[in-house]
């Protein structure tokens, strides 16, 4: 299954009442209102691929451009002329990384659990990248296509992973830059280039993905390079950057609990006796009951709901839009169907009550099973 459908899978089946806070949380109404008018323009322009029509990737855009919609529209045309021309979709599918451990070698860097909200946490040891080794081991360009590779497991598994563990959504990345040991002197021309490189693609094409960034051990060499870096970085992207110094423990521990923290940062995460914290990409992405339940369940809700949803008729575009769908089928006939997705829920609860604690927040209770029967009846009703 390709990290983007379970996306779809997830935004298809999001319309149930328990899962829509966990996927698409609380839509607020003003949001609503922008993400539609941007949809709606974009679609009667006939630039709105199927494939990128979500409503939180509008948003993101919305916001990275403080709501200013003709802005928002370019930035996010830019972004699908990109992965067109890029060919994003075609890195997911087949790009092979297989220098990957020879990399992380020579530049460590990594996802390592989550930070205390439940958001993914990626740690990234800059001031102990080895730049002869790394251009070894691969290429620019290569290197950069796995970036972009990680992005896009980040946007369709790692939030998925974390939004299902954490019970609500979870749309952005808690980023730790240990800077130990960098200054101007170290900062040559591939790696400037390689760093302007990748903030060009994570600002332009994924942007309002990083929820906060702590810049640690940045010495009187790191604070004369950031003067630089700064002129780099868009204003919204800086005010989510503390850059600490040595005594960064206290600030780091109230974001992330220690024990997601390697030890080499002062925490005590004991994963690290194979090949250290940042070799793992440990996180509920790599959770079995959750890759189970996002790959099975999800696909199976999906492939229920396709066959029972069809489009409303007064959507501009003709097709659906999150939960801007209509339920064909009545409720008895709902109740009747054997492979129902209340009876596939209720084995879910079964099954998840065995295996996994942190899974067990899911479990629906029998008032939401009523409340989600009742929004079904009354989506039905509503489409006869
Ligand atoms: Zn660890």
């Amino acid at each position: 299954m390709s990290f983007k459908s379970v996306q779809e899978s997830l935004t298809n089946i999001s319309r149930s009442n328990t899962f829509k806070g966990i996927f698409q949380s609380v839509h607020d109404p003003n949001d609503e209102e922008v993400v539609q008018l941007i949809r709606n323009q974009l679609i009667s322009e006939g630039r709105l691929p199927e494939k990128y029509d979500d409503y939180h990737t509008l948003l993101r855009f919305l916001r990275m451009r403080a709501f200013n919609v003709p802005k928002a529209k370019e930035m996010f045309l830019n972004m699908v002329k990109w992965r067109e021309d890029f060919g994003v979709d075609a890195i997911v599918k087949d790009f092979k990384f297989e220098e990957l451990e020879a990399v992380k070698r020579c530049y460590p860097q990594g996802f390592h659990g989550v930070d205390r909200y439940g958001r993914p946490l990626y740690i990234e040891r800059i001031g102990l990248v080895d730049l002869n080794s790394l251009l070894q081991a691969t290429s620019i360009d290569r290197y950069i296509k796995y970036h972009i590779m990680e992005q896009e497991k980040t946007l369709n598994v790692r939030y998925p992973a974390c939004s299902l563990a954490a019970k609500k959504h979870i749309a952005s990345t808690t980023t730790v830059l240990d800077v130990k040991g960098v200054g101007l002197s170290n900062f040559s021309k591939p790696a400037r280039e390689l760093f302007i490189e990748i903030q060009k693609i994570d600002s332009n094409y994924y942007p309002e993905t990083l929820n906060q960034l702590f810049i640690i051990n940045a010495g009187s060499g790191f604070r004369a390079l950031w003067r630089v870096l700064k002129a780099f970085l868009e204003a919204r992207t800086l005010s989510k950057i503390q850059v600490l110094g040595t005594n960064y423990h206290t600030a780091l521990f109230e974001a992330i609990d220690p024990r997601n923290i390697p030890e080499f940062l002062g925490g005590t995460c004991t994963c690290s006796a194979n090949e250290g914290c940042l070799m793992q990409d440990k996180g509920p992405w790599t959770n079995p009951e959750i890759n189970q339940l996002l790959e099975e369940v999800f696909h199976k809700g999906k492939k229920f709901m396709e066959e029972r949803i069809s489009e409303e008729t007064n959507d501009p575009s003709g097709r659906h839009f999150n939960g801007a769908r209509t339920l064909k089928m009545t409720a008895e006939e709902y109740e009747a169907n054997g492979t129902g997705i209340s009876l596939k829920i209720n084995e879910i609860e079964a099954w998840l009550k065995d295996t996994n604690e942190i899974l067990q927040k899911l479990l629906l209770k029998q008032e939401e099973m009523s409340t989600f029967v009742e929004d079904l009846k009354k989506l039905a009703s509503e489409a006869m």
